[in-house]
């Protein structure tokens, strides 16, 4: 099938740019054990480029919001220097948890901090005045927008905003096929047609996670 095709060619390319991850795998397998989603999480080829865009702009402090098993996060607060800073905001009680644990097996407990609750209330909460360099969007996907614009306010000037999930099987383009999830995307593509504050573009992935896709903005 399409997908096998997918997944296959993820794992051919991955052998050869992805070294063996055993913290990473214990992450999962911890995830999974503690009876959480392990497999929403990004793929190890989405969770490597996420690293290298944190290492391309030198990024000192990341923001994600919607974290699960801290998978995403591990790989990016790996990118951070031994001053740098990871938040990650989640809204389940066992998933900030399992965080905490898969994080702390990492060895990156001191550059993650959990923040439990409705990731909107933490960040109208959060100050400008300590802002992030990236901003990984990843959690209801209804909230797109209400999440776009409070990360906008929060990253700096240049600094990179990711939604991921925005390509969801090609969906989005057929406007007859609508649920609360394609429509928080398309949501967020009208609102950022008419934001001037950033220039953005969609790239749409097959891997392992099928056919999907990001947003990658820049704050401008
Ligand atoms: N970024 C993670 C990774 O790649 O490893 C995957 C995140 S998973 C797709 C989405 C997460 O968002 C879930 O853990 C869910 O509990 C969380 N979430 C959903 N609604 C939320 C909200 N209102 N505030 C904060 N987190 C939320």
């Amino acid at each position: 099938s399409q997908s096998e095709i997918w997944a296959r060619s993820d794992q051919y390319h991955n052998s050869f740019l992805l070294k063996p991850d055993p913290i990473l795998d214990a992450a999962q397998e911890h995830t999974k054990a503690r009876g959480v989603r392990y497999d929403i999480s990004v793929s190890a080829a989405q969770g490597k480029f996420l690293q290298l865009q944190l290492l391309a702009i030198k990024a000192k402090r990341v923001l994600e919001v919607g974290s699960l098993g801290g998978y995403s996060a591990i790989w990016m607060a790996r990118a951070l220097p031994e001053d740098g800073e990871l938040v990650a905001l989640e809204v389940e009680k066992l998933h900030a948890e399992v965080i905490e644990e898969n994080v702390r097996n990492a060895g990156l407990s001191s550059k993650v901090t959990v923040i439990l609750g409705r990731a909107h209330e933490s960040m109208k909460a959060m100050p400008a005045s300590e802002p992030f360099d990236l901003v990984f969007i990843d959690a209801d996907k209804p909230n797109n927008t209400n999440y776009f614009i409070e990360a906008k306010r929060l990253v700096r000037k240049g600094g990179i905003i990711i939604v991921d999930n925005v390509g969801r099987g090609g969906r989005l383009a057929d406007e007859n096929n609508s649920d609360a999830m394609l429509d928080g995307v398309r949501e967020l593509l009208r609102h950022i047609k008419d934001d001037t504050d950033v220039e953005a573009t969609t790239i749409h992935t097959v891997g392992e996670k099928g056919f999907d896709g990001f947003v990658y903005a820049i704050r401008k």
